[in-house]
């Protein structure tokens, strides 16, 4: 049994990210939501584009303006209306001012705004009654990015903050990785899918939703290729058929010690390198790793919960530096109060599933009610987080701090 910590970093260590030229793909920037960028972006366009009022004022050249107060104040001529699209005609010169809407071009001669609360507008002419900072509320071209410079770099997922820059920066096409595909099989004599009559003794294979689903949520594409029997032939053929078509595999079921479990003995016979047998880990003991080239295989626990634990602990981690995370991706740990006392073999880190809550501004780890059987998926609904209780404890009274392990979802 290896230590959690050992199995994450040979894990971590066989993953080969994507390519930045071969694995890429262009998308529109309206889909780029929750890709990977594939390359450093730069723009032609200064951000700014082009000088303009931070606010609703006058546009006035500071040496007009630099005694003004409400006993002296300056005078100045209005010499035209600037709101935001319009570009100026005019150039202030002294004595002269533009009345200015936020965002509108700054016109020539005129450095500073004066906000509008601090003026008093008679007609054609304004009185300033105080002094502004010089520049105030001007925002330069290429103040906040000089085009050319890098805009975003690659190998970061994009989400609103990163569209939005890329929108004003009018990148509309972007490079981004293709989704590594990871194709899943259900192993089991047992099972039937969602949709089949449920005769004596079968379960329904709901890993292969599960996975499914966390695959997608990790930013890869799950391809679904069913149940598979517990017979060698059947199993063989299922796995070289997974193995062709995607970048990892991931079966569950199978990798226990029972009579039916084969899938350790057949990724060895069929050429894979076992780089995993088994983890100190509760629930996912069995976890089975291997390697065919360039080829991960995942073989997790068929226990629904096993399954899900493993894939946050172990298969998240691999899957996020496959499709070209450039920063480690790593699972996030925090400090926790429990709610709850946390149990333990002792045996193995154990991972208990809850929910996190904020109570007073602290963490607080509530663990989920009912059984805790790696079999009890049904409790599992709405987890966000795993308390963990390490090698050598067997209690963690409740109020005690504890180790959290936050689900990605
Ligand atoms: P195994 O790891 O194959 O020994 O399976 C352990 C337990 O998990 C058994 O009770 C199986 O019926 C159950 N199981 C295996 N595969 C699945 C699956 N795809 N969906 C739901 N339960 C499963
Ligand atoms: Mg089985």
């Amino acid at each position: 049994m290896l230590p959690v910590k050992e199995a994450e970093s040979i894990i971590m260590n066989l993953v080969q990210p994507l390519d930045n030229q071969r694995d890429v793909e262009i998308v529109d920037l309206f889909a780029a939501t929750g890709r990977i960028l594939a390359t450093a972006v730069r723009s032609e366009l200064n951000f700014p584009h082009w000088d303009n009022s931070a606010m609703d004022g006058y546009a006035v050249r500071y040496a007009d303006v630099q005694n003004a107060s409400e006993e002296n104040p300056a005078i100045l001529e209005v010499i035209e209306e600037i709101s935001a699209g319009y570009q100026p005609k005019q150039t202030i010169h002294k004595g002269q001012t533009a009345r200015i809407l936020t965002g509108a071009v700054m016109p020539i001669g005129a450095d500073t705004i004066v906000i509008q609360e601090l003026v008093r507008r008679q007609g054609n002419q304004v009185f300033v009654l105080a002094t502004p900072k010089p520049q105030e509320f001007v925002r330069h071209k290429g103040e906040f990015y000089q085009a050319g410079a890098q805009l975003l770099p690659g190998g970061i997922r994009l989400s609103a903050p990163e569209i939005a820059a890329l929108a004003a920066a009018q990148c509309s096409q972007l490079s981004v990785y293709r989704k590594p595909k990871v194709a899943v099989l259900s192993t089991g004599n047992e099972l039937v899918t969602p949709d089949q009559p449920l005769k004596a003794g079968q379960i329904v294979d709901s890993n292969q939703y599960a996975l499914a689903s966390v695959i997608i949520q990790s930013g890869a594409e799950p391809l679904m290729l069913g149940i598979v029997k517990d017979e060698p032939e059947a199993l063989t053929q299922a796995m070289a058929i997974a193995l062709q078509s995607a970048d990892v595999v991931i079966s569950s079921g199978g990798v226990s010690v029972g009579d039916y479990d084969y899938v350790e003995k057949l990724l060895e016979s069929n050429g894979g390198t076992i780089h995993i047998r088994s983890v100190a880990v509760k629930p996912g003991k069995p976890l089975t790793v291997a390697s065919f080239e360039d080829k991960l295989y995942f073989g997790l626990p068929g226990n629904p919960v096993s399954a899900l634990v493993t894939f946050w602990r172990f298969v998240q981690p691999a899957i996020k530096k496959l499709a070209g995370i450039s920063q480690d991706w790593k699972p996030k740990f925090i400090i926790a109060r429990t709610h709850y006392d946390l149990h333990s073999d002792g045996k193995r880190e154990s991972y208990l599933w809850g929910k996190l809550d904020i109570v007073d501004g602290i963490y607080e780890f509530h663990l989920a009610g009912g059984s805790h059987s790696s079999g009890n998926l049904i409790n599992l609904a709405q987890t966000n987080a795993l308390g963990i209780v390490p090698i050598g404890q067997t209690l963690i009274p409740k109020g005690e701090e504890i180790q959290v392990m936050l689900v990605d979802l």
